[in-house]
């Protein structure tokens, strides 16, 4: 499919799933070298990440390593609404552990920097974050990023796990919204 539309927007494809899996398997291939002698715990952010850390994950052949999902949001239609709200907490004993955060995608930034804070303060050995795409043009924050997939211009996207309220993530390409100027 070259052009999808979902509620009032056109989308155009935008990164093949081609083209993720190769950006996936470099990344996880770096993680089971980086992460040999650890039992790292890794982090997905839900809901737009669990596409890429199932991805990530079922490649990474550590036995000791261990995935856990926490839920954020901060979108509201095509826009960050600047605040992130926690919908599903953070359980787990993270003390002494090393912690590798899932992101799909690093906008503003502040989703990802709420996030650390979060772990910080449950005092583990080390924190890494890997986000699949990061618009650069977009951030607001500093924020130090381990793991780069892609960086993609300041548009809007879908697909792969990412969603424009609540549709689209089943698509299996990454899609970006058509300006009708
Ligand atoms: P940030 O807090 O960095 O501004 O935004 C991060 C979160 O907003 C991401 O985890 C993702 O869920 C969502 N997000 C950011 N950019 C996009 C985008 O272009 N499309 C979609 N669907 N979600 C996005
Ligand atoms: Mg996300």
């Amino acid at each position: 499919m070259k052009n999808v539309k979902i509620h009032d927007k056109e989308f155009e494809l935008f990164i093949t799933y081609e083209k993720i899996r190769s950006i996936v398997e470099e990344m996880s291939e770096k993680m089971n070298n980086d992460f040999k002698d650890k039992n790292p715990l890794f982090l997905c952010i839900l809901n737009g990440s669990f596409m890429f850390a199932a991805e990530i994950f079922k490649r990474i052949s550590l036995l000791d390593a261990e995935i856990s999902f926490i839920k954020l949001a901060s979108y509201s239609g095509t826009h960050t609404t600047g605040s992130v709200k926690q919908l599903i907490g953070l359980n787990e004993d993270l003390t002494g552990r090393t912690v590798i955060v899932l992101e799909d995608i690093v906008d503003s930034g502040i989703t990802i920097v709420n996030t650390i804070e979060q772990i910080k303060a449950k005092n583990p050995a080390d924190i890494k974050i890997a986000t699949l795409l990061l618009k650069p043009d977009a951030l607001q924050v500093k924020v130090q990023l381990d793991y780069i997939g892609l960086e993609i211009p300041n548009d809007f996207i879908v697909g792969y796990g990412l969603d424009y309220d609540g549709r689209g993530r089943n698509l299996i390409d990454i899609y970006k919204v058509t300006e009708k100027k």
